[in-house]
């Protein structure tokens, strides 16, 4: 039965976030010629690339303050949370017919492209830090990702990418695609069927943001809507240091090193809607040393759970945020661990022994 015009679903477009120039659906599309981010509007049926993409486990974590849970999105496919925004990517990237891309990634996320892209046949490209985790690029080479080793900054990383994709090839960025930011809204929904009618929070390790911002396209409208918190590292922390001044845009920062090397983005090309998600949900930004992130990683380990550092970033926030004041006592919290251990397996072994 066909029902009047009015209820037939949207026909999907992007929109952009700064100025609201609107654009016809186009896999290839990460920005606005203004350079804004550009944004999903309407609904998209698109097919994931299945590598076995599950709901993740919840696992109690024991705390004297909080009921906290942790999720364990060490069990995707690849080992991270990437997975949730790469099969989504992927899979509306093969049935645009792109048979070539090239991404930019510090590990985790190019991991995971490598892995989707074998699947769909599609080329990868993809320029990683020098000092990337060995774990991550393993993954990737095994996958048969084209790598390109780049000197410097993640930012230096990230240019070198960009100046390929000037060529025509898809860039397929996480960090900015509305793609990619569309597949991690599963996150935001099996934490919220979890929850069931339950007051939450959610703290989340933050680089460029995608899953938070995956997660609040998800629970927005709920109500009341789960506040969200983001967790930084203090090596590079942009968005705390704009929370904390009340800006809306991130802070120039220079990034030295972290144990959590996977949040160190200096210009989250979504850092705005970021930290506009965050307040809108009654939230808040902090960073925390690698110090604080050790005492995390060990933590976890106790207790049979195994996470890369920056997995780890959420639950080394926690104790902060309740001392703070910004988490109640006896609040229900949800925190991903988005890497698993063995992503970085000298690192892990040496904070999991260190007393
Ligand atoms: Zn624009």
């Amino acid at each position: 039965v066909c029902g009047p015009a009015r209820y037939r679903p949207r026909m999907a477009s992007l929109v952009c976030h700064a100025c609201a120039e609107r654009f016809a659906l186009d896999p290839a599309r990460w920005r606005c010629h203004c350079g804004g981010v550009v944004d999903l509007v309407g609904s998209l049926a698109t097919t994931p690339i299945d590598l076995g993409l599950v709901a993740t486990p919840l696992v109690r974590l024991a705390d004297p303050a909080l009921d906290v849970w942790v999720k364990l999105e060490g069990a995707l496919p690849t080992g991270s949370f990437k997975d949730r925004g790469n099969a989504y990517l992927v899979g509306l990237l093969a049935e645009h017919g792109v048979d070539r891309v090239v991404a930019d990634s510090s590990g985790n996320a190019g991991a995971s492209l490598a892995a989707h892209c074998a699947k769909a046949g599609i080329r990868l490209d993809l320029f990683c830090p020098e000092t990337a985790a060995a774990g991550k690029l393993v993954q990737a080479e095994a996958h048969g990702a084209h790598l390109h080793r780049v000197p410097g900054t993640r930012q230096d990383t990230a240019a070198a990418a960009q100046a390929l994709a000037e060529t025509g090839v898809v860039y397929a960025t996480h960090a900015a695609s509305p793609f990619f930011v569309e597949g991690t809204r599963s996150f935001g929904r099996e934490v919220a069927h979890h929850a069931g009618d339950a007051a939450y929070a959610v703290v989340i390790p933050v680089g460029s943001g995608t899953l938070l911002l995956g997660t609040w396209r998800e629970v927005n409208t709920a109500v009341p809507a789960p506040r969200l918190f983001a967790v930084q590292s203090t090596a590079c922390a942009p968005l705390a240091a704009a929370f904390a001044a009340g800006q809306a845009e991130p802070a120039a920062v220079t990034a030295t090193t972290s144990i959590a090397d996977g949040v160190l983005v200096a210009r989250p090309p979504r850092g705005g809607q970021v930290l506009q998600a965050v307040r809108i949900s009654g939230g808040a930004v902090i960073s925390v040393d690698d110090d604080a992130v050790a005492v995390a990683v060990r933590r976890l380990a106790g207790v049979g759970i195994l996470a890369e550092p920056t997995a780890a970033l959420g639950v080394a926030g926690l104790h902060a945020l309740h001392a703070q004041g910004w988490l109640d006592a006896g609040l229900r919290v949800y925190c991903p661990i988005t890497g698993h251990g063995l992503k970085t397996p000298e690192l892990t072994r040496r904070l999991a022994l260190r007393s």
